[in-house]
């Protein structure tokens, strides 16, 4: 994002949050630093995320959609801490959560913030049955007293994810890769979080159980009252389950909105590209939109362009579009877009 005059005070970025803000991120960046030589000296950074500012409000789904490589999961795992952001502010319920030191964000935030991957296995110990392994989260943070209790919080939970209670003595070889995907999931929940951030957590199962996951992810949305951020490369995937979208390219968001004008009528080139790639029913039946192939490839992270990043694949560059950086700004009532094309708000 790209301000005029002086940048404001991270004290004055808390105030300037609405009162239904959940998480306000600020300026994040997610530099990662290249190294060469025997000395290992640093030659130069890839910008995974490269200052990027968003709101989610309680209660809503923000689905956030780009190509693989644009920096979406870069994004997730900075905000809940997994990276150690470079520079920027991730407000939660108006604390800045972005450089807390460990002992004080374990009680505030690694239990409030909680990450469905795509992978469940990855969190799952094939040596440790269902129920060991969900009652480790909740004996190191102290919750839920005794094992009477920790085995009722998770035969409750398993049944809330569609899992039979009777299944807490299983191992994870023993699921299908569905009810491993909903074990991550109550694994998620086991801690009884706030906001869920979901990374690619449908993309690797067939499209039937993933129709089955999302239905799942919006039943507990609406029973516990959970904020969702749903990053996906799929398009159609996030269309059905996200409030709001917002678009990333080359560690930039280039376009945040509602979903229906974001699907009927995307502003940013490169949203009008990714879109064009899928077919659109309307109302007078089914009609593909003009598709748009996207010239070049994808810069590096590491020299991305200067000016717009999308500059050297746009079809509607102008001159302006190489050196001037576009600020992220509303270009409709509750659309922001960056990209010149834009110009100061028509309202
Ligand atoms: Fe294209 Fe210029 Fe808009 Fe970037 S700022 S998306 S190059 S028109």
């Amino acid at each position: 994002m790209n301000g005029i005059g002086t940048a404001p005070s991270p004290e004055e970025l808390r105030d300037g949050l609405r009162s239904d803000t959940l998480l306000g991120v600020r300026n994040l960046k997610m530099h990662f630093p290249i190294k060469a030589g025997v000395l290992q000296r640093v030659v130069g950074h890839v910008k995974a995320v490269d200052d990027v500012s968003f709101d989610v409000k309680k209660g809503e789904t923000i689905g956030i959609v780009g190509e693989s490589g644009c920096g979406k999961s870069t994004m997730g795992r900075s905000i809940i801490r997994l990276y150690e952001p470079t520079a920027g502010e991730i407000f939660y319920n108006g604390t800045d959560i972005a450089k807390l030191p460990e002992r004080e964000l374990r009680p505030l935030i690694r239990r409030k913030i909680q990450m469905v991957f795509q992978d469940p296995n990855a969190s799952l110990n094939p040596r440790k049955s269902l129920g060991s392994a969900l009652s480790e989260p909740l004996r190191s943070h102290g919750l839920y007293g005794n094992k009477q209790e920790r085995q009722g919080h998770i035969e409750e939970l398993l049944d809330l994810v569609g899992l039979h209670p009777s299944v807490i003595n299983n191992y994870p070889h023993e699921f299908s890769g569905g009810q491993r995907q909903r074990i991550g999931i109550a694994r998620a929940l086991v801690l009884d979080p706030e906001l869920v951030i979901a990374d690619e957590a449908v993309s690797a199962l067939d499209v039937s159980v993933q129709a089955q996951i999302i239905n799942l992810l919006e039943d507990l949305q609406e029973k516990l009252g959970l904020t969702y951020i749903f990053i996906s490369h799929d398009l159609s995937v996030v269309r059905h389950i996200a409030d709001r979208v917002g678009v990333m390219y080359l560690g930039n968001l280039v376009e945040l909105s509602d979903k229906e004008s974001l699907y009927e009528e995307p502003l940013h080139p490169y949203t009008q590209a990714l879109l064009s790639a899928i077919p659109v029913i309307k109302k007078d039946g089914a009609q593909q939109r003009e598709r748009i192939v996207l010239k070049g490839d994808l810069p590096s992270p590491s020299s991305p362009p200067q000016g717009c990043v999308f500059h050297t694949r746009c079809p509607y560059k102008m001159p302006m579009c190489e050196t001037v950086v576009p600020e992220f700004r509303e270009a409709a009532p509750g659309r922001q877009v960056a990209c010149h094309l834009y110009g100061e708000p028509p309202f």
